[in-house]
This record gives structure tokens, C-alpha cells and sequence, in this order.
């Protein structure tokens, strides 16, 4: 679609902020002075790394929270609540089980306030115009995943939107359900059979990004930051295999990486002015970082697929992604983990192994093991703070909430749990710590 500066403003994002307060009262800064606009005719998508303040964005166009600082406009006027013509597409829906889909779609309307009559014809439209038509009258629990989501999708159509925003709507399905949803509503927007003038959709998979969107908006962590703009200009249908595709996915891989590197960076720039500083107290204490969440088994396998697929000394990661059925939200916790654990070096869109890690690679359970710990004890700080609090306890043994109170010092609850599962899973894995899951409590796998 042809849109250029001058094209109808529908959404303006300007110098957005917003914090969260933690549990522990602290003031968590998630999205950091945020400038962006959808214009008429457009399809953007938000493409970022979880936890990058994607879904507050979304959150905020839709005048479901407010933010901290800034402003935002939809067509000129300023949005202080939920506003009528933009509706949002969450990635599961709350449908109620004793409503028809008929009923389900309408109950959009009825807070609207209009007539039954008018009610019923525009959401048998809605249902019509979303594929699901022979459904009407089934209840939710006769419905696959793919048309649970379809009558999502028509809940949203109902109302008529001028602004359609979406949070990762097709995260829930399986592949093929999504492509053939997808397409779908590509069609419905290339055919111009909505009133829908602009569109926002939250991704972590990259080609789905290319796939729909007209722009790619990609997001930097802590905090989330808009870090590259990319125009995708490529016809509907879009081709995976062609050329011009994969060019797209290696710029995009080539961003996403950097913005990894200049967080891993920052991270390291702080960690080494705090120790310079170490006789003040320290605001932010060095394990306090925001691990990446991943799984040790995972982990493993990575190392073990990067091996496979080295050319050269070097592993292109889009194939290596592509290879284990990863997307973003999968591979770069993974390849920043290596990365922090100075396995592997990540630079823009490749990563190599370093000769620990392509020692750890080759070796068998038990070597892998005491290279794993090692490394986990000198390069993850909060490895060494749990490490050094159960030396420090004569009997050895601390509850998690204890780690679990001080980490949402600085993370939300569920962040702060998630870290503490992480570490956890390596510390086990890498036999420095053991976990009592009844007792809840961490203790040292050899006291002595
Ligand atoms: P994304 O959608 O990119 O995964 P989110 O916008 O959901 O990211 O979250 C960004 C960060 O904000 C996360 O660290 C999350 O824990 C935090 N966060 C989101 N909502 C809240 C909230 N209501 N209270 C506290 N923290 C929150
Ligand atoms: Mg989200």
C-alpha cells in the first residue's frame, strides 16, 4: 500500500514513558521515551524480545493505562481512556462458555449501547466477514483454537474500528491455523472489506513480522526503547523463499543482535563502575540484572545445533533459528545466555563458539558439568550472590523468597520469579546448589 508523510495520521505517540511501581516499591522504568505514529493504510508491527514493553505500548494506544509522561493522540485528540474506534485483538480470548458466538459477538456491541436488532445484523457481518459463519450458534467448547480465535477476531470487527491493535493473536495457535488466519485477515485488509485504516500488531516472530506489516518497529530491553525502524515494500502475497525476504530476515537478525550486544554492554559498563565504587552502597547491585530466561536442556541442545551448523567458525543465526523451529522469543535468551557465560559470541546476525565454549561442546556429561559451574560462578553474578549467602549460612540452607524479596527490588513478581527459576535450573544442572521444591528451599549440594 502506498503511504507517505502526508497520509492521515490516525495514532501519535509522543515522548512516552512509563513505570510500573514493584512490589517492593520501586519504580520499574519499562518503556522510555517512545515517539511513533500509524498512519492511514498501514500495517506496523512491534517486534521485540519479551519483557521489551511491546504489549504496555499496545496497552496505552488502547486507553487501557495511562502513561507516566508523554502524550498520545488518535486523530488529533488526546487519549485518556478506551477509545470507540480502536478495538484489540488479545492472543487468547475470555469467551463466555454459555453464550453462543453469536452472543459473543454481540456482547461488543451491547456496551455500546445499541439496539438488539442492529446488534444482531452487524455481529452475523462480523462472523460472516471473519470466516465463521456456520458457527453462530455453537458454544465456545465445540470451537478449535483457530476459530476460539476467530470469534476474537470478530468481537473486534463488530464494533466497526477505524484502529485495529493486536498482542501476539496468533501465539496460541499452531502453525498451520496461523498461516491460514493470517492470510486471511491479510486478505480482509488488502480487499478493503473493514473499515479498519491502520493497523498495530505485536510479534515475536520475525517472518510473521514480514509477512504483514507495511513497517517493523523493533524494540530494546531495559528499557524497552524503539532501537530501528524497517520499511518492509514487498506486495501481499509475500513469498518466505524469495530473496528479497531474506534480506529482510538478516537485516532484522542483524538489529535484534545488536540491540542483545548493547545490552550485554551496559550491563558490563555498570557492573564495572559499581566495583569501582565498591565502599558506597550500591544502588543497583551487579545481580540485579535481568537474566535471560532459559531452560538448561534447551541450552544444551543449542550448543549442540550451533555445532551442526558452524561454517567457517561462525553460525548464521536466522538458519540456525530456523533449523530448531525457534522464533525470537526462543533463540536470543538462549544465544545471550552463551553469550554472558562467554560460550559463544554473538555480533550482528552471527554467533561463535569461544574455546570454552567449544570445549564445553566436546566434552562428555561430567566435563561439561565443571565447565558449566565454572563459568556460571565467575560470569553470572547472581550465581555468585546465592553461592555466597548459602556459604555464608551455617546450616547452608535459605528459603528461595529470600532471593526471590530481593530480586523484586528490581523486577516485577513474575520477572523476579522467572530469574530465580533460571538460575536455579543452571545452578542445579551445574551441581552448586540444590533445590528442596517442598521445602521451597536452596541449599549446597556438597556443604563440606
Ligand atoms: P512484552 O509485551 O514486550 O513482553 P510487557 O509490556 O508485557 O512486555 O512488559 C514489559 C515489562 O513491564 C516486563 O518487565 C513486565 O514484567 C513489566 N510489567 C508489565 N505490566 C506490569 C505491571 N502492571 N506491573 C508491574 N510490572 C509490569
Ligand atoms: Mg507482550
Amino acid at each position: 500500500m502506498n503511504i507517505s508523510e502526508n497520509s492521515t495520521t490516525l495514532l501519535s505517540i509522543e515522548n512516552i514513558s512509563k513505570s510500573f511501581i514493584s512490589a517492593e516499591g520501586q519504580e520499574l522504568l519499562v518503556l522510555d521515551s517512545i515517539n511513533f505514529k500509524l498512519r492511514e493504510g498501514e500495517i506496523v508491527s512491534l517486534l521485540g524480545k519479551s519483557g521489551s514493553g511491546k504489549s504496555t505500548l499496545l496497552r496505552l494506544m488502547a486507553g487501557l493505562i495511562k502513561p507516566s509522561s508523554g502524550n498520545l493522540f488518535y486523530r488529533n485528540t488526546p487519549i485518556h481512556a478506551p477509545v470507540q474506534g480502536i478495538a484489540m485483538v488479545f492472543q487468547t480470548f475470555a469467551l463466555l462458555p454459555w453464550l453462543t458466538v453469536l452472543e459473543n459477538v454481540e456482547l461488543g456491541l451491547e456496551a455500546l449501547g445499541v439496539e438488539s436488532k442492529e446488534r444482531r445484523k452487524r455481529a452475523l457481518k462480523a462472523i460472516d466477514t471473519i470466516g465463521l459463519d456456520g458457527f453462530e450458534s455453537a458454544y465456545p467448547k465445540e470451537l478449535s483454537g483457530g476459530m476460539r480465535q476467530r470469534v476474537g477476531f470478530a468481537r473486534a470487527l463488530v464494533v466497526e474500528p477505524d484502529v485495529l491493535l493486536m498482542d501476539e493473536p496468533f501465539s496460541a495457535l499452531d502453525i498451520l491455523t496461523t498461516d491460514n488466519l493470517r492470510s486471511d485477515l491479510i486478505d480482509l485488509w488488502t480487499s478493503k472489506r473493514t473499515k479498519i485504516k491502520g493497523i498495530v500488531c505485536v510479534t515475536h516472530d520475525i517472518e510473521e513480522a514480514i509477512l504483514m506489516a507495511d513497517r517493523i518497529v523493533i524494540f530494546a530491553s531495559d528499557p524497552g526503547t524503539i532501537q530501528a525502524e524497517i520499511t518492509v515494500d514487498l506486495p501481499y502475497p509475500r513469498d518466505t523463499e524469495s530473496l528479497a525476504f531474506r534480506e529482510l530476515l538478516d537485516q532484522i537478525y542483524m538489529e535484534m543482535t545488536k540491540s542483545e550486544r548493547s545490552r550485554i554492554a551496559k550491563a558490563k559498563a555498570q557492573a564495572l563502575l559499581q566495583a569501582a565504587h565498591e565502599e558506597e552502597p550500591t544502588e543497583h547491585p551487579e545481580y540485579a540484572y535481568r537474566l535471560p530466561v532459559v531452560d538448561i536442556s534447551e541450552l544444551i541442545g543449542l550448543v549442540e545445533a550451533m555445532e551442526d551448523h558452524e561454517v567457517d567458525g561462525v553460525i548464521n543465526l536466522p538458519v540456525l533459528a530456523e533449523s530448531l523451529h525457534l522464533d525470537v522469543n526462543n533463540v536470543f535468551p538462549l544465544t545471550e545466555m552463551l553469550d554472558m557465560m562467554r560460550f559463544a559470541k554473538i555480533s550482528e546476525g552471527e554467533i561463535a563458539f569461544t574455546d570454552a565454549g567449544k570445549k564445553f561442546a566436546n566434552s562428555n556429561i561430567q566435563e561439561r558439568k565443571q565447565i558449566f559451574a565454572q563459568h556460571l560462578l565467575q560470569y553470572i553474578p547472581l550465581a555468585q550472590h546465592i553461592r555466597h549467602i548459602l556459604d555464608r549460612e551455617p546450616s547452608h540452607r535459605t528459603p528461595e523468597s529470600t532471593f526471590l524479596n530481593e530480586l523484586q527490588n528490581y523486577f516485577s513478581e513474575e520477572e523476579s520469579e522467572r530469574i530465580l527459576r533460571t538460575i536455579i535450573d543452571l545452578g542445579r544442572y551445574a551441581e552448586i546448589l540444590a533445590y528442596d521444591y517442598d521445602s521451597g528451599e536452596l541449599s549446597l549440594e556438597n556443604p563440606q
